[in-house]
């Protein structure tokens, strides 16, 4: 974690919770945490339930971001939404190229890529998931597949930033709901890798400014030593998320930075 970069936890509900067990978990999450956060905090549920969510957190310091969505702005896509329909109900963010979503459902780098210029033109935060199978990781490959994974999922992104935020999720596919979490110093090779790729790719100027998450089995007894890597800025956050007790013991964790944004001085954000 950077001074300069307000951390960022997002909460992958992927398909579970119906629509009251949803809005109950939300409910029960903003009321534990209270007015306070050190971190930016999204809660992700599955889209039937973004809105009533979205409801309950309107007065509240949580965000609500979507797990997926289609590039097109409407059209011939069944069963498919579109970043017109989440900015409609008030999305903030949108996950994109979840490993689940890049397995399961073999969605390609250029698919991906798609989403991620059509998310930034329809003014919804991307949150751009990258990681390597263990197997990959065995190989010495994780450099190779995430910098491939990064160049075909950032092209032509470049000129879409201006004014506008991206943030990248490295989830190694190894540690995701397994339990086993990389070392702090694992991840933070990797995401130092990745802000370097962001140098080359975007520019000088906005690798330093970009968060980069890290996912794969984060709870609240290792958020803190996760994000006391330097370029470690967050988390997403999957199965802690599920249960309010868990997730706010977690956001709770979250190190309180000396400064945020720009210098100035330590006080808790109240978006
Ligand atoms: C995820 O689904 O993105 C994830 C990181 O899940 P978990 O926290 O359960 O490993």
């Amino acid at each position: 974690m950077n001074m300069s970069r307000k951390p960022i936890i997002a909460a992958n509900w992927k398909m579970n919770k119906t629509r009251s067990e949803s809005v109950s978990l939300a409910s029960a999450i903003t009321s534990l945490l209270g007015p306070y956060s050190a971190a930016e905090v999204v809660l992700c549920p599955p889209f039937v339930n973004i809105e009533s969510v979205g409801r309950c957190l309107s007065d509240s310091i949580l965000k609500i971001g979507a797990q997926n969505m289609h590039f097109d702005s409407a059209g011939a896509f069944t069963g498919e939404i579109s970043p017109k329909m989440l900015k409609d109900i008030h999305c903030s963010y949108v996950i994109l190229g979840h490993s689940e979503r890049r397995s399961l459902f073999g969605e390609s780098h250029h698919f991906i890529n798609q989403k991620v210029k059509a998310a930034l033109c329809h003014g919804l935060i991307p949150i751009l998931c990258v990681g390597e199978t263990i197997t990959e990781r065995e190989n010495n490959q994780t450099f190779s597949v995430i910098s491939e994974q990064l160049e075909k999922g950032l092209q032509e992104v470049l000129p879409l930033l201006q004014n506008r935020d991206i943030v990248l999720a490295y989830e190694p596919i190894w540690a995701i709901g397994t339990g086993k979490v990389a070392t702090p110093e694992e991840a933070q090779e990797v995401h130092a890798f990745i802000r370097s790729q962001l140098a080359l790719l975007l520019n000088q100027d906005y690798a330093p400014k970009i968060r980069i998450q890290y996912g794969g089995s984060v709870k609240s007894d290792n958020i803190a030593t996760l994000l006391s890597q330097p370029d470690i800025d967050g988390a997403l956050v999957g199965g802690a998320s599920l249960e309010a007790d868990s997730f706010v013991r977690l956001l709770k964790n979250v190190p309180i930075p000396a400064t945020v944004f720009s210098g100035e001085p330590l006080r808790p954000t109240l978006f």
